[in-house]
């Protein structure tokens, strides 16, 4: 899945060299040339991380900042102007995950990104139910599945049943093992329950990496294959 970044950035120049160096560094990006479009964008594009000037037209960076965080975790990388010490600082305090200095390289810009994604990933996987893997994003906080960077409506228990399965990459589990632990030991289904919910899990899932896939291990059960792992 590749990581979406959106650039909000009302120098033309500046926004079009990032945008056309990260998408050739392999991201998806969006721009936003003003505040207001930053904020709406932020919403329909879902953005993983964001590069957010301050000094912008309709909304400044801040204000973009801070609606950002009512909300959402994402990591936000503020471009601040050399010599803006102030802005540093403030822009740390309000919730900002790193800043560049302008004029930057486009290098650093890359280094700053991953760094700051590795950290925010190490974080979430700290007590939070989400699960990554090769264009797959299992969401057991937010109930969402994200298969090749879209939203796929699912179920929750099939959810649930991926999540569960996914958590134990390689593991098998047994079909009553599954309605144990997945529905619960008082419900009332057979295990086919599961081979029903596993077949429109594929349904969703089949061919979409070559990293992952959702295995039958017959006369067993399940199991979430993972290369190479
Ligand atoms: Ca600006």
């Amino acid at each position: 899945m590749a990581t979406k970044v959106l650039i909000v950035e009302d120098e033309t120049n500046i926004a079009e060299l990032l945008h056309l160096y990260l998408e050739k560094e392999g991201f998806e990006t969006a721009v936003a040339p003003d505040g207001g479009k930053a904020v709406e964008l932020f919403r329909s594009f879902r953005p993983d991380l964001v590069l957010l000037d301050i000094m912008l037209p309709v909304m400044d960076g801040w204000s973009v900042l801070k609606k950002i965080r009512e909300n959402d975790k994402t990591p936000v990388i503020m471009l601040t102007a050399k010599g803006e010490t102030d802005d540093k600082v403030n822009g740390l305090e309000m919730g900002a995950d790193d800043y560049i200095v302008k004029p930057f390289e486009m290098k650093e810009v890359l280094a700053r990104i991953h760094a700051v994604l590795r950290r925010f990933g190490a974080e979430e996987n700290n007590g939070e139910k989400k699960l990554s893997f090769d264009k797959l994003t299992i969401d057991l906080d937010s109930y969402e599945l994200r298969v090749d960077g879209k939203r796929v409506d699912t179920p929750p228990k099939e959810l649930e049943l991926l999540y569960h399965l996914a958590s134990a990459p390689n593991r098998v589990f047994t079909r009553n093992q599954l309605l144990d632990e997945v529905w619960g030991f008082d419900y009332f289904g057979d295990s086919r329950t599961v081979d029903v919910h596993i077949k429109r899990l594929r349904e969703k899932l089949e061919g979409v990496s070559d990293q992952w896939s959702l295995k039958t291990v017959w006369g067993v059960g399940y199991k979430f294959e993972v290369v190479n792992s």
